[in-house]
């Protein structure tokens, strides 16, 4: 299809979906199809000024295939803990130098559109709910279950940001007292017991003590596909591991599921390409733990695979310029529109 056609006749958003490793922008129009894709390795340790340049080279290399002036404006996705409210980055544990950085004024100084900054786990919910496995629903949790578990909560039909926008934390649930460190610093978080780092480091020292497992016989490092891999093939320990790490996701769930009653539970992330493996032991200890009332609460997966933030982040810009319609509309009728 003539790309140059189409970008005339809709509207198009653009998302930056920052992550610890990758820097990624896509042209995303309404119904959260990707027109087009750019790409970069992140200069994690290059601070705040090489970063912003990184994206800016993925704008402009998105505009290269594109009318700029069907841009409604710009969304972007980056690890948090960030405060929304403000717009500030206070502390980017994946990323150097983003001690209390003005992120939002100083991406808005770069771009001539409207930017719109949410939390990565945030973003990737309000991915999945415009454009994914929860479309058209009023209530989900989106948990990403990966190096570490985020997420992202939709409750009523909007987006539950809490206060400075940094709600929905579900990796740092604290889960076990004086528990295994977590990345964040403290001990016993969700993320330390259920992410896929936390799933790897159990087999591996549970391969070293087991002489029936052929996980790691050759000395090989495991990774979590060899685990899923040799489970497949009839190895027990695997598939003990497996159904393991699917009562602690579906224990962390239910949590969830109590707290948000959410209409489903999208699971995305790295583990979710293993999700036909993982959602019955996840759905079965729901079944059995969660209240009456809560029991039938299903788990997805994700839709939009490593895409839900990436999409998201449009989603966002989207949101962000109907918001503003519905604003200038009440400022028109009381008067204070000057444009
Ligand atoms: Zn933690």
């Amino acid at each position: 299809m003539n790309s140059k056609l189409w970008s005339e006749m809709q509207q198009i958003a653009i998302g930056i979906d920052l992550g610890g490793t990758q820097a990624r922008g896509a042209l995303v129009d309404e119904r959260g199809n990707v027109i087009a894709r750019s790409e970069e390795r992140t200069d994690a340790h290059g601070g705040p000024d090489r970063i912003l340049s990184q994206m800016q080279r993925l704008v402009d290399a998105l505009l290269a295939t594109s009318e700029p002036s069907n841009v409604v404006g710009i969304g972007v996705s980056a690890p948090g803990p960030i405060d929304t409210v403000a717009g500030v980055a206070r502390n980017i544990p994946t990323l150097s130098g983003f001690a209390d950085f003005p992120l939002r004024a100083e991406l808005q100084k770069r771009f001539p559109f409207p930017v719109s900054l949410e939390n990565d786990g945030i973003a990737a919910a309000i991915g999945e709910w415009q454009f994914g496995a929860g479309k058209g629903l009023d209530n989900l949790i989106y948990v990403t279950v990966s190096t570490g578990i985020g997420g992202g909560a939709i409750t009523d039909g909007r987006v539950l940001r809490g206060r400075r926008g940094m709600a929905a934390h579900i990796g740092h649930m604290s889960v076990m007292p004086n528990g295994e460190l977590c990345p964040c610093g403290n001990r016993g978080c969700f993320e330390a017991y259920g992410s896929g780092t936390a799933f790897t480091r159990r087999a591996r020292a549970r391969a070293t003590r087991c002489s029936e497992t052929t996980l790691g016989a050759n000395g090989n490092e495991i990774h979590s596909r060899d685990v899923f891999a040799a489970a497949r093939s009839g190895d027990v320990l695997c598939n003990k591991l497996i159904d393991e790490e699917a009562e602690i996701l579906g224990r962390g769930f239910t949590s969830l599921i109590h707290i948000f009653s959410p209409d489903v539970v999208v699971m995305g992330g790295g583990l979710s390409n293993e999700f036909e493996r993982l959602q019955p032991g996840i759905q079965q200890y729901i079944n059995a733990w969660a209240m009456p009332g809560f029991k039938d609460v299903e788990v997805v997966r994700a839709d939009l695979g490593h895409n839900s933030g990436l999409i998201g982040s449009a989603a966002l810009a989207f949101l962000a310029q109907e918001n503003d319609r519905l604003d200038i509309r009440s400022k028109f009728v009381r008067g204070e529109h000057k444009g």
